[in-house]
């Protein structure tokens, strides 16, 4: 592969991407006097629009993305984002609508978020939900808010959250920066709550447990009714972690487990982009109890109306501007509209149908330290490969050269050298079997050539990169004198 130049490379002096037309007024340069101009910048590169255009088109084809092919990260749900969300996100009355414009002039959109949040609680079987979190961590942070905003209320805030070992580091993390100690339960050998050290543990210092479920393993906590009865008996409440929620859409539902608040991620279930940063968006559905406390504006509807209420002595206050992503919300609401319940029930069959396959045509291949039958995801472990030298990074990097991306690596920590596939249900049998075949390939690369698989990546336009060294000492300026061999890491 040829390797891009930097445009500071490329640069020629007197090169020009545009040209401006001679001045028709005097020009006067004393309006500018005393302030810090520079006369030229210093090796500003001076290239010509096409140029420019070539080298941030051919940059934009080294990048990988869900339009271009599976992207099998466990727990990050990258489904296919169908094109019609966009379209509608993108319409000019819901795309250029003001924050601040009024109630009367904003009902349409306004229409969009009540419905969008009836749907939301309907398909959790919740009674209502914020829609104002950012991103799923936000979303636990504000639900756990809601849990100490109501032990308070009733006099007794108590000191605990238990999360079971499996978790994804938010839920500790959330629950910290509410002022919540954190004690880990354990899992049983089937990857799924250890009911008798949640039983020790669930004392009356304990204000809620955080559960996935499916947890991060892709298993269902099948005791999940026992598991919220411990809880609720001794006064806790309980919080899912509702990122695999993929795996249970229209089929059931976690208000009907007697969970009390829970999250859903827009940008993993319901198809909402992902990636580079957002924007993202993480509801927060909640049982009647937990409603006083919900975040401001709660939208309303009445007598055909959709008004604000911000009318709620006992709210926890805001936690994001205005109404949350709110085109996040439209092409949510635009991904489950065209689906309807019958095709929204696909989704999770398909999800946990695609897993499966990867599981079971991959067990023989991959060390799976879970025999337990898991949903959407699936994850395997090093533990083989291991034996001879190769590690789970070495398998993920030489994936890259099989066209595919990697899978999440190294998590739920529980697993050693853990390979967290998880397929999602938009893609095909021959998408799939590709997949398979390339990590048959790379299991057999490691036993007849491992430096092959340790070298990985080989196709890329930059090898393997010293991951700590890239983060921790970023090169962002360009510096004449270097060896421009030198810049790539
Ligand atoms: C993605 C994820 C989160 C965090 O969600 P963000 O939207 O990335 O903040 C929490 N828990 C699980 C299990 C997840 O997969």
């Amino acid at each position: 592969m040829i390797r891009e130049p930097l445009l500071f490379d490329i640069s020629e002096k007197g090169k020009r991407g545009f040209r401006l037309p001679e001045l028709d007024v005097p020009g006067d340069p004393s309006l500018l006097k005393g302030l810090p101009l520079r006369t030229e910048i210093e090796d500003f590169p001076q290239v010509s629009e096409v140029e420019v255009v070539r080298h941030f088109t051919r940059l934009s084809k080294t990048n990988y993305c869900v339009d271009e092919g599976l992207y099998p990260l466990g727990s990050c749900t990258m489904k296919y984002n169908p094109k019609i969300n966009e379209v509608i996100a993108s319409m000019k009355p819901i795309s250029y609508i003001h924050p601040y414009a009024p109630e009367e002039l904003s009902q349409g959109n306004l229409e969009i978020l009540y419905v969008f949040e009836r749907y939301l609680s309907e398909i959790t079987g919740m009674d209502a939900a914020s829609l104002q979190p950012s991103a799923g961590a936000q979303g636990e942070l504000l639900g756990m808010m809601l849990i100490r905003a109501c032990l308070e209320d009733h006099g007794d805030p108590r000191k605990t959250v238990l999360i079971p070992d499996s978790a994804h580091g938010t839920n500790p993390s959330s629950a910290h920066i509410c002022g919540y100690g954190i004690k880990e339960i354990h899992s049983d050998g089937s990857g799924r709550i250890d009911i008798e050290d949640l039983k020790k543990n669930m004392t009356k210092e304990v204000a809620a447990l955080m559960v996935t479920n499916p947890n991060t393993l892709g298993v269902f906590e099948s005791d999940i009714k026992k598991i919220t009865g411990i809880v609720h008996s001794n006064g806790g409440f309980v919080y899912m972690d509702g990122a695999n929620m993929n795996a249970l859409l229209g089929v059931c539902r976690p208000g009907d487990m007697d969970v009390d608040v829970l999250h859903l991620n827009l940008h993993k279930t319901f198809s909402t982009p992902h990636g580079g940063g957002g924007p993202g968006a993480g509801p927060v559905a909640v049982k009647s109890g937990l409603e006083p406390y919900l975040p401001l504006p709660v939208i309303k509807k009445d007598n055909g109306k959709i008004f604000c209420e911000y009318d709620r002595p006992k709210s926890v206050g805001k936690v994001r501007s205005f109404y949350g992503n709110f085109l996040v919300a439209v092409k949510a609401l635009a991904y489950i509209l065209s689906l309807g319940p019958k095709g929204l029930r696909e989704v999770a069959e398909f999800a946990v149908l695609n897993s499966n396959y990867i599981r079971k045509s991959l067990d023989e291949h991959y060390h799976l330290q879970y025999e337990t039958p898991s949903l959407h995801e699936c994850v395997f472990s090093d533990k083989f490969q291991k034996e001879l030298g190769v590690s789970n990074l070495d398998i993920a990097k030489r994936l890259i050269d099989y066209n595919v991306h990697p899978p999440t690596m190294s998590f739920p920590l529980i697993v050693h050298g853990a390979l967290m596939i998880e397929p999602t249900e938009t893609e095909s049998k021959r998408d799939l079997d590709n997949f398979i075949q390339a990590m048959k390939e790379i299991a057999r690369e490691a036993k007849e050539n491992p430096t092959l698989l340790k070298e990985a990546p080989h196709q890329t336009y930059v090898r393997r990169l010293d991951e700590t060294k890239a983060a921790r000492n970023p090169v962002l300026k360009w510096e004449k004198k270097s060896d421009k061999n030198d810049r790539q890491t």
